[in-house]
């Protein structure tokens, strides 16, 4: 089989990612064997290659929004089925004993492990992935379109809880990238009003075609004090920015694996009660709840394939933010070849 190999990360254009050919992994008994249908490319396999985010083993295979037809099951899994579409995303594996996992917060297990990080990921035709670790997904629709909401969307419906998002709030999002995206859509389906700050006038006009009352530059603050805010863009900067513009009392909530650090700023900021949240990794019930979302509200995503060939091409697009939307590795055409 095909996988895209990290060797030594390096900046983008280098081309980090290697194609190699690899034996058809087999699953111990607690895991099941994917073929991947889709995988999406997020910033954090970005960071990952480029070297931003320490490696946690060499070489690895990124990608953890991965969409796939299951074609192995370990004699100790239950409830998934050969031949069952599942989705793999970023949490692995957790211990399931420590006082995180038993309160419901597994994405702050100490133990956990990440797909694309510690175990090779979905940048490749199979793929390896516990049993209780896969999400069931719809069997029909398209698989390329399902693989932002593993990551991007889980991860955004996590950061609507983290900011404490009621119906009605006002929302401020700094960003709009393919996890923003998704969050737009949630939040007006809970009837909130909301506002984007963002560099790119492009991201600009898609979010006021997503619905956003009020949109603006990184620099500029929306019309309205606001009840809280979520930052996507990987700057410290625009959490300073975030935090000038929310009420007493708000709260910002940080969606970054990585910031490039958090300039000083005034106590006053940070006064009054507002809080300064970080939002990190997801539980397998955020996952589970946003899937069950997609289908209600129903989300829409916007995706620009590649194919796995091209993933050098996918991480430059996203590093000099062409992409319109998400990129999505597309492996129905190759995956059939096999072997
Ligand atoms: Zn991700
Ligand atoms: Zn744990």
């Amino acid at each position: 089989m095909k996988a895209a190999v990290l060797h030594h990360p390096g900046p983008s254009p280098s081309a980090p990612l290697v194609l190699c050919d690899r034996s058809v992994p087999s699953p111990e008994p607690s895991e099941v064997s994917v073929r991947v249908e889709a995988c999406g490319v997020c910033r954090t396999d970005l960071q990952l290659v480029e070297g931003d985010l320490a490696l946690h083993r060499c070489p690895v295979v990124p990608g953890h929004q991965a969409v796939g037809v299951v074609e192995a099951v370990g004699a100790r899994v239950t409830g998934v089925q050969v031949g069952q579409r599942v989705g793999v995303a970023w949490i692995a594996s957790t211990c399931g004993r420590c006082r995180y996992c038993t309160a419901g917060l597994e994405n702050l297990c100490e133990d956990a492990t990440f797909t694309g990080w510690d175990v090779d990921g979905g940048f490749a035709e199979r793929l390896i992935a516990r049993g209780d670790f896969v999400h069931p997904l719809p069997p029909t629709g398209d698989p390329v379109a399902l693989a932002p909401l593993l990551c991007g969307g889980a991860i955004g419906y996590r950061c609507l809880h983290v900011a404490e998002v009621e119906p009605g709030s006002r929302l401020g999002l700094y960003g709009f990238g393919a996890s923003a995206t998704i969050v737009i859509q949630m939040a007006r389906h809970l009837g909130c009003e909301v506002h984007v700050c963002t560099r790119s006038a492009a991201e600009r006009r898609r979010a006021l075609d997503l619905g956003a009352a009020w949109v603006g530059g990184d620099d500029e603050r929306p019309p309205v004090a606001l009840d809280a805010a979520i930052t996507f863009a990987p700057s410290g900067d625009v959490v300073v920015a975030a935090l000038k513009s929310v009420r007493r009392g708000g709260i910002v909530a940080v969606n970054a694996i990585h910031l490039d650090r958090i300039p000083e700023f005034p106590y006053e900021l940070l006064w009054w009660e507002r809080q300064l949240r970080s939002v990190a990794n997801v539980t397998r019930d955020d996952v589970r709840g946003l899937l069950r979302l997609a289908v209600e509200i129903p989300l829409r995503t916007e995706v620009v394939r590649y194919p796995l060939a091209r993933v050098n091409d996918a991480l430059v697009d996203l590093a000099e933010g062409r992409v319109r939307g998400a990129a999505v590795l597309d492996l129905t055409g190759s995956a059939a070849a096999g072997g």
